[in-house]
This record gives C-alpha cells, sequence and structure tokens, in this order.
C-alpha cells in the first residue's frame, strides 16, 4: 500500500509500457502529446498477436484499427478529443458491429454480417448515424463469450474457450471471458461486456479486473445480442474503477431505439466518482458511508481463501471510514431456480429468431420445411443453448406457465424487495463475488447444476436490476484472484466507483499483472 502522491511520482519517473496503461493514464499521455494512438494501437495488435493461446480474440482487423487510430490522432491535433479519443478498446462478441463480424461465440451466426453498430459500439467509436460524434475509441477486434452469453467459464463458446491468464488451466469466468482475459492480460485497457446473471462481475472477480454493470436501463441494449432481455445489461471490465468509471460514462444514457433504456441523459460517472463525500475529513474518504453485508452472503460453506480475502477488504473500507452494517437478504438462495426459470424462458423466445431462414445457419441436409428447421437450429446451437431452450419452453408452456414461470415472477419481485429494505438501513452491500476461485477448465464440463449454483451471489442483484461493481480484494487458493462485490441502489453507480476507488487509493490488488 502506498499514498497516491508516492505513486505518482514513481508512475511520473518510470514511464510504463503500453500494454501497462489503464485508460486514464493513456489518456493523459495521448492529451500530453507524449505517446499517439498509433503507437499504443501498433504496440497492442502486436500483443494481441503474441498470445492468441489465451483465446480472447474472436476477430481482430489490423488496418481497420489502425485507420481509426490515425483518424483519432488527427481528431486530437485538430482540438476536438474527448478524454477517451485515441484508447484502445474491445467488445464483447455480443454487440454487433458493422465492420467485424458478430456470432456471439455460436457457430448459429457464424458469418453474419451486420447491417449497424450496436449504440453502446457507436457511441464509444464514431457516434451513431446522424447523431452527435462518438468518443472515438479505437475498436482493436470482438472477444470471446460463452455461446449467446450462456455460462459461467467461457466453456461454452463454439470457437474454443477463453484462457485465465493468472493460470491458463483456469477459465477466465464468463460469460464475458473473453474480456476479463484480455484486460488482465494487458493486450487492451478496457472491454465492453454483458451481465445478465453475473456475466461482467464473476469474470472480473476470477481474473483480477474491475468490472462494473450499471442499473437496468443505463446502457442501450440496442444491437446487444439478446439472451434475457429484462436482465441483459451491458457494462465494463477494465483495471481500476477509474477506468471503468470513463468508459461507462460514455456508453451510458437513453436511446430512443432500446423501449427499456432509462430516460436519462449520459452521465459523467469519472467526475461524480471523483467528487468528495460532503463532510469527509482527509483520510476518511468514505466517512458516513453504510455498507450492508448481508448474511447470507457470508454463509458458513463460503470457502476460507475467499472468505479471509473479503474480511480483509472490508477492513480496509472501514479504516477508510466507512460503517459496516448487519443485514439480510432472506431470499438469496431462491434466486438460482428463480433466474434458472426466467432466464431460459426469455431465452427460448429471443432465440426463436434462429430458423435458418430469417437468421442463422442454415443445415443444408434434405427434409421438408419443418426437418430444415429443426436441423439448423440442432446443428446451429450448442449443448447449453438447447438445455436453456428447452427448459425456457417447458416453463412457458401452457400448464406448467403458472407453476413455474409465474411464481417466479412474483419471487423476483419478493428478492427486489428484500434489497429495497436493506438500502433503506445502508448506501451500499458488499460481499463475494462468487464462491470460489476461478475452476479448472473441464471441471464443470459434466454437471451445468454445478456452474449454476455458483452463481449465487451475482444473480440476485441482476433479478433486481441493481447495479453491481467487482473490485479486486487480494489473491486465494492457487494464487488465483478473489474479487469483492459491491452492489448499489438504483443509479447509485457513482457511490459504487467512489468506494471502489477510495479502495483503490488505498491497495494495489488490481495493479498486480499475472506473470
Ligand atoms: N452464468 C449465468 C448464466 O449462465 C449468467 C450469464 C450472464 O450473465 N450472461 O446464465
Amino acid at each position: 500500500m502506498s499514498d497516491a502522491q508516492a505513486r505518482g511520482i514513481a508512475a511520473a519517473s518510470t514511464p510504463a509500457a503500453p500494454h501497462e496503461l489503464g485508460v486514464a493514464d493513456a489518456s493523459r499521455l495521448l492529451a500530453a502529446g507524449r505517446l499517439s494512438s498509433v503507437e499504443l494501437t501498433q504496440a497492442l495488435l502486436a500483443r494481441i498477436d503474441a498470445h492468441t493461446d489465451l483465446g480472447a480474440f474472436l476477430a481482430v482487423d489490423a488496418a481497420q484499427a489502425l485507420a481509426a487510430a490515425r483518424a483519432a490522432d488527427a481528431r486530437r491535433a485538430a482540438g476536438q478529443a474527448t478524454p477517451l479519443t485515441g484508447v484502445p478498446v474491445a467488445h464483447k462478441d455480443i454487440f454487433v458491429t458493422r465492420a467485424l463480424p458478430s456470432t456471439a461465440g455460436s457457430r448459429m451466426l457464424e458469418g453474419y454480417a451486420s447491417p449497424f453498430d450496436a449504440t453502446v459500439v457507436a457511441r464509444l467509436g464514431e457516434g451513431e448515424e446522424g447523431g452527435a460524434p462518438g468518443a472515438g475509441m479505437v475498436a482493436l477486434g470482438k472477444l470471446n463469450c460463452d455461446e449467446f452469453a450462456m455460462g459461467s467459464g467461457n466453456e461454452n463458446s463454439a470457437f474454443g474457450p477463453a484462457r485465465n491468464p493468472w493460470d491458463r488451466d483456469r477459465v477466465p469466468g464468463g460469460s464475458s471471458g473473453g474480456s476479463a482475459a484480455a484486460v488482465a492480460a494487458g493486450l487492451v485497457p478496457a472491454a465492453t461486456a454483458t451481465d445478465t446473471g453475473g456475466s461482467i462481475r464473476q469474470p472480473a472477480g476470477f481474473t483480477g479486473t474491475t468490472g462494473i454493470k450499471p442499473t437496468y436501463g443505463v446502457c442501450s441494449r440496442h444491437g446487444m445480442i439478446a439472451f434475457a432481455s429484462s436482465l441483459d445489461q451491458a457494462g465494463v471490465i477494465a483495471r481500476s474503477a477509474e477506468d471503468c468509471a470513463l468508459v461507462l460514462g460514455a456508453m451510458s444514457g437513453f436511446d430512443a431505439r432500446d423501449s427499456t433504456s432509462a430516460e436519462r441523459p449520459p452521465q459523467d460517472f469519472h467526475a461524480q466518482m471523483l467528487a468528495p463525500r460532503a463532510g469527509a475529513p482527509a483520510g476518511k474518504p468514505l466517512a458516513g458511508l453504510r455498507i450492508g453485508l448481508p448474511r447470507e452472503f457470508f454463509p458458513a460453506a463460503l470457502a476460507a481463501d475467499v472468505g479471509d480475502a473479503l474480511r480483509a477488504a472490508l477492513a480496509e473500507l472501514e479504516r477508510l471510514g466507512a460503517t459496516l452494517v448487519d443485514v439480510g437478504l432472506p431470499r438469496t438462495e431462491l434466486a438460482i431456480p428463480v433466474y434458472y426459470i426466467i432466464a431460459p424462458a426469455e431465452a427460448s423466445s429471443n432465440l426463436s429468431r434462429f430458423d435458418g431462414v430469417r437468421y442463422g445457419h442454415r443445415s443444408t441436409r434434405d427434409g421438408d420445411l419443418r426437418d430444415m428447421v429443426s436441423r439448423s437450429r440442432a446443428e446451429g446451437f450448442g449443448a447449453e443453448v438447447r438445455r436453456r431452450i428447452m427448459i425456457g419452453t417447458y416453463v412457458l408452456s401452457h400448464g406448467y406457465y403458472d407453476a413455474y414461470f409465474v411464481q417466479a415472477l412474483k419471487l423476483r419481485r419478493l428478492i427486489a424487495d428484500d434489497f429495497r429494505a436493506c438500502f433503506a438501513r445502508c448506501d451500499l452491500l458488499a460481499g463475494p463475488v462468487a464462491p470460489s476461485v476461478a475452476w479448472r477448465l473441464g471441471e464443470q464440463a459434466d454437471d451445468p447444476v454445478k456452474a449454476y449454483l455458483a452463481d449465487i451471489f451475482t444473480l440476485p442483484a441482476s433479478l433486481a436490476g441493481l447495479p453491481g461493481m467487482s473490485v479486486p480484494a487480494g489473491f486465494g487458493a492457487h494464487g488465483m484472484p478473489v474479487g469483492l462485490q459491491l452492489i448499489g441502489d438504483y443509479f447509485a453507480e457513482a457511490t459504487l466507483l467512489h468506494a471502489a476507488h477510495a479502495l483503490q487509493q488505498a491497495t494495489d490488488f488490481h495493479r498486480r499483472r499475472p506473470a
């Protein structure tokens, strides 16, 4: 632990290698004219090339990235840069992009070329068609993910797994495994990701990166390939809360093309995050902040290494002035069956469009229309996606709809009510992201239910639509990273980021890099 001033001096005297730069670092060097976007982009493209064994990227277009970098340098020279102009980014392959393939990690969409960019991609890049100019970030490529974002280890990708840079025999988490692996390995300073039931927070936790899923509706879902529409939300994986704030701000804001988008303007999360808490004395930036610890998030069965790392991080938050409060989320266990009814139900409906006619892979075997559709779907979808479609179709079918789907909707409301009761007594909630550190590749392959159970700490906030973060909190078994989860009230992203930033000013876990 070093104080900010000492670090500032160290940073100035030892210039970091391009792959060590975070978003804010790169932004400062670009603004000072000490680095060009072309130089930074070239360095990262070379590093991506040297680390293809990580399976992080599904597509890279070097020529396009360099053209965007040149345009960014020209925009900066013309005095029209935003803080993000020229900073490289990469997109989870669940966002559609005109310039690069969009597969959602599925054979079903192999060869698909989108006629438009997702809103989030456009806002970070050149801007929406006919709209204001975008942030001017340089897109390096598309990142691996579980097929249609269904999974927790990136092992359900049709294009092979992504690997954890801390131990290549372990998963990077999922479904945004490629985003997390790329950021942890220094292939890109920040990546877009999506979270339906934990897919930003859990891979960030497994790779020692920082991830934020905002309140449902803060980022547009337009052009995000749908998994479970009432839960899907875009966010960021980066190497610090500050970097997350910069990128999330540029992605945020109302979009008329998404009917569930929140009617709020884009937010300057970075400025909000840096604003000191009213009345907080020096050295106690979190004075007055009440952090609730839900009892159900600290069960006796929680792995000892995870518990130890969390307790140390919570002690640090207390030292920074926060007060820890005992609270309860009594329906935590129910979040698993509720999510694994609602998410597959919505998925079965969303994925019905992939029939080999309007969208998707078409089987070439002989047969009538019915055979053609069912063969196309059987060939195009992987095992986990087929399992979810079958479960979803079952819980929505006549005779089971009331018993499963409607019950799940009622319980979802009660889970949200439990959070409401907590937020009457505290400002943030804290707990683990996952019950253990990253598991070994293949370890959960033959038991999907085991992976579902490991989602227990991320599903409740997703069902309630609340914002959540994963912040590096140290290391556990096998030297693997442990994530601290922070959950905020609706639209309390700034409070979340402020607390995470304060923790990162006092600790250096987020700066540790795999060898
Ligand atoms: N692991 C969860 C699932 O498999 C969450 C995935 C996600 O958030 N996209 O559905």
